[in-house]
């Protein structure tokens, strides 16, 4: 089976693994700091934080923006569930965006009319998560635009998107937002099997974060709010979670975030590679804007259904069959039998269910061969016949 997506690991990354294992700390040791100064320097943001998964990091950027029991969240109906699972843990409401079916990422008009609508009825969100669907970045400066008119602040869950650049930045650099987080998941586009990372340019909320991740306690005397007894000495100042990233997990991402660049390439030109080879298909292929360098972390192709005699479901499980390792991302937010309960409903966001319907993600990865990748079209042409 040619899967959808795969890590990459390399004698290197093997080896940094293994010093580390031999080296005084594995948990808690100076590769964090590290791996987060590479980060930093590599996507101009001034703060990074390490954590356990991007999930974690989702969760600690809401808590340090002081999402609470009367607050709002607002995020796109397509996307992971950890995307709105972070406002529910902080006891806040939450609510979705439909999406756009070109870009796959959320709507802007129809954001701007909910923002309208909900400041006429005093419901506006705190948070908006913006995320950046299959590597592509959402059109921030406007994002921006929207957050000032209306109050509310940014976290972009940029867990596909390390590497891809808005404009001139590489997204991360949070030169539009509050917060951007990234997820080091193996199928992601670098991995510390699980990891995840958020990243500011606010100290403010690079202090909340770094204590939150671990159990609200600190060891900086500036932090403190008593005298500091002595070298022994640490105070819990805030209700945090042990959140942390082991420095054999930082040792592998550090050397895996060194090919960065060169994976997002790879995936650039086997992307490009799929445009023309799927263009006479009765399909969808993914549209980039301008002045965006999509990261790729996804090949997202929408079919054409009303020119293609078979179902998605039978075009999906032959797929499968033929050793083409297809999935899909995502279902709908609102569909999901928790989220039901909670009153959603995926007919209230008829792009993402349309997407839901016709959306087919095919392999990508660095590694994918020139070979499977000819499979994977082929394969691809025969079933839509
Ligand atoms: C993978 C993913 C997450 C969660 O990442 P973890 O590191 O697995 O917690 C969150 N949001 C999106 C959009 C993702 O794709």
């Amino acid at each position: 089976m040619i899967p959808y997506g795969k890590q990459d690991i390399t004698d290197d990354d093997i080896k940094a693994v293994v010093d580390t294992l031999n080296s005084d700390f594995i948990t808690q040791g100076p590769r964090i700091d590290q791996f987060e100064k590479d980060i930093t320097d590599k996507v101009g943001s001034k703060y990074g934080v390490l954590v356990n998964s991007a999930t974690s990091a989702l969760h600690i950027s809401c808590m340090a923006l002081g999402l609470g029991k009367e607050d709002i969240l607002w995020t796109s109906a397509n996307s992971f569930v950890a995307s709105s699972n972070c406002g529910l843990y902080c006891g806040a409401k939450v609510s979705f965006v439909d999406i756009d079916l070109e870009t796959y990422n959320i709507c802007l008009k129809k954001l701007e009319e909910k923002l309208l609508e909900a400041k006429t009825k005093d419901c506006l969100p705190k948070i908006l998560v913006v995320v950046h669907l299959c590597g592509q970045s959402c059109d921030m400066s406007k994002i921006k635009k929207l957050s000032i008119e209306y109050g509310f602040k940014i976290i972009e869950d940029a867990s596909h998107a390390v590497g891809g650049k808005y404009h001139d930045s590489y997204v991360g650099s949070c030169k539009y937002s509050d917060i951007a987080v990234f997820s080091f998941h193996p199928v992601k586009i670098i991995t510390t099997a699980e990891g995840g990372a958020a990243l500011t340019n606010d100290e403010d909320l690079y202090n909340k974060m770094s204590i939150l991740r671990t159990h609200g306690i600190t060891r900086d005397p500036n932090m403190m709010e008593n005298e500091f007894e002595g070298p022994w000495y640490y105070e819990q100042i805030d209700l945090g979670l042990n959140y942390r990233m082991t420095d054999i997990q930082a040792a592998l991402g550090r050397s895996q975030f060194k090919r960065v660049d060169e994976y997002v390439l790879q995936r650039n030109n086997l992307a490009k590679k799929y445009d023309s080879l799927l263009s006479d298909l009765p399909l969808q292929i993914p549209m980039i804007m301008e002045n965006i360098y999509s990261s790729f972390h996804l090949y997202v192709i929408l079919l054409d259904l009303a020119n293609i005699a078979k179902s998605k479901k039978d075009i999906f499980i032959s797929l499968r069959e033929k050793g083409v390792g297809v999935n899909l991302h995502y279902i709908p937010i609102p569909m999901h039998p928790f989220y039901k309960k909670l009153g959603f409903n995926e007919k209230d966001f008829p792009n993402s269910l349309e997407y839901y319907q016709k959306a087919i993600s095919i392999p990508l990865y660095p590694k994918l061969s020139e070979n499977e990748q000819s499979y994977v079209v082929e394969t691809l042409k025969k079933v839509l016949t």
